[in-house]
């Protein structure tokens, strides 16, 4: 049963080539929303073990907000808008100098990129941002996405980078997108409520019962997206024909796990998918 399961989603992993990794703010945010940089630099490491295996990468940064409210000693997420905006604008030069830096040791490039939703909704400016993104892909550069949230306004916002990853990868017509959070994958009920839980080890095709297990789930204190919004872009992906993963990003060696085929976090494929094995890369 094991076995099956592990040749499969191995069978899955060794046919992606274009991958889109978020990593959300609880994950790479310790305690008082101090940025936890081992972490940080153990994930960096596993993205470098994936580019040496002739994958594409992509990040999908959360921890702005987090990493700037640490340096400017706020204890809580604040409401109003522009002192949102403000602790973004501190946290991501911090956020992206700590990728800059680890990635550079490891030998690679990467690139900032901030979008608002509005990007998406014009045709010469989407356009313009996959020539981008597509070019630092040729270099073998690690785009670091984020939203751009000191400008966003309500009317241009994503709010959440669950929204904005799927639209990533969307854009990039990628493979495969890997939701990072602080839990396991999606479970039968929420497991912060629940002793005995069951982790769905995969899902094909997204019904109502997983939705309402997602709206049940207790929001996070500093992420904006919750499991709402990741069945959300899990949906999308399964629209696509793609494959979807939510796991942990705390645990160690999830990403190097998840690529050698481990029953590890939720794997979402859609059903009338079949799997030739074949490898693209
Ligand atoms: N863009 C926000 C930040 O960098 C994160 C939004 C989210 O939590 O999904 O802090």
């Amino acid at each position: 049963m094991w076995k099956t399961d592990f040749i499969k989603r191995k069978e899955i992993v060794d046919s992606v080539k274009r991958v889109v990794i978020k990593i959300g703010t609880n994950v790479l945010t310790a305690e008082s929303y101090r940025l936890d940089t081992s972490l940080m630099e153990h994930l960096c490491q596993q993205v470098c073990w994936l580019m040496s295996r002739n994958r594409e990468l992509v990040i999908v940064t959360s921890g702005a907000i987090g990493a700037g409210m640490q340096i400017l000693g706020w204890k809580k997420k604040p409401l109003k808008m522009e002192k949102l905006q403000t602790a973004a604008s501190v946290g991501q030069s911090r956020l992206m100098r700590f990728y800059e830096r680890m990635f550079r040791e490891e030998g690679y490039n990467v690139g900032q990129v901030l979008l608002t939703k509005d990007i998406f909704e014009s045709r010469s400016r989407r356009k313009n941002a996959l020539a981008t993104l597509e070019t630092l892909l040729s270099y073998r550069i690690i785009p670091i996405i984020n939203e751009n949230d000191v400008v966003a306004t309500d009317e241009i916002r994503f709010g959440d980078n669950d929204s904005l990853s799927v639209m990533v990868f969307e854009l990039l017509n990628a493979d495969m997108l890997i939701l990072l959070t602080d839990v396991d994958g999606l479970f039968d009920a929420d497991p912060k409520n629940n002793g005995r839980v069951n982790l769905l080890s995969e899902v094909v095709g997204i019904s109502e019962r997983h939705m309402s297990i997602a709206r049940g789930g207790t929001p996070s204190k500093l992420g904006s997206g919750g499991m709402v919004s990741k069945l959300a872009a899990m949906k999308r992906v399964l629209e696509l024909n793609r494959i979807g993963m939510i796991a942990n990003g705390k645990k160690p060696w999830i990403i190097r796990d998840i690529f050698l085929g481990r029953r590890i976090g939720t794997i979402f494929i859609s059903g009338s998918r079949r799997w030739t094995g074949k490898k693209k890369y």
